[in-house]
């Protein structure tokens, strides 16, 4: 999951966490680390590597962004689309209105942040 800044200083700052510890940069693009055992983001509590195995978010009132518009994305066109890689993706509805702008802005943040370094 891809992050701002912002969001790995505070999840750095709530968790007593170093940043090292759950986030690394991918082609520019500061993201969440899996876990290497459940490969499930370091922030789900669960013991399983099983896509569809039950997990809660650790740090679920500071979710970043991403986390909170999760399961839209972007598809190539820059329309927000359900992830077709989900598994829960048929419980949500089609992405409410103005779900494609908050993605744009979000993703025009994360991008910024990565050419400035
Ligand atoms: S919602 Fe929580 S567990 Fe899921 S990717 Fe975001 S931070 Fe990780």
């Amino acid at each position: 999951m891809p992050i701002t800044q912002a969001e790995a200083s505070r999840l750095a700052r709530r968790t007593g966490m170093k940043q090292d510890d759950f986030a690394v940069v991918n082609d520019g693009v500061l993201t969440l680390l899996n876990n290497a055992q459940t490969r499930a983001c370091v922030f789900l509590l669960t013991d399983s590597s099983d896509l569809y195995a039950e997990g809660m978010c650790s740090v679920y009132e500071i979710r970043p962004k991403g986390c909170q518009t999760y399961p839209y994305v972007l598809d190539q066109d820059d329309r927000a689309v359900l992830d077709e890689g989900c598994p829960h993706r048929s419980q949500f509805p089609p992405p409410p209105e103005g779900t494609d702008m908050v993605l744009l802005n979000l993703e025009e943040r994360i991008v910024r942040e990565g050419s400035a370094d």
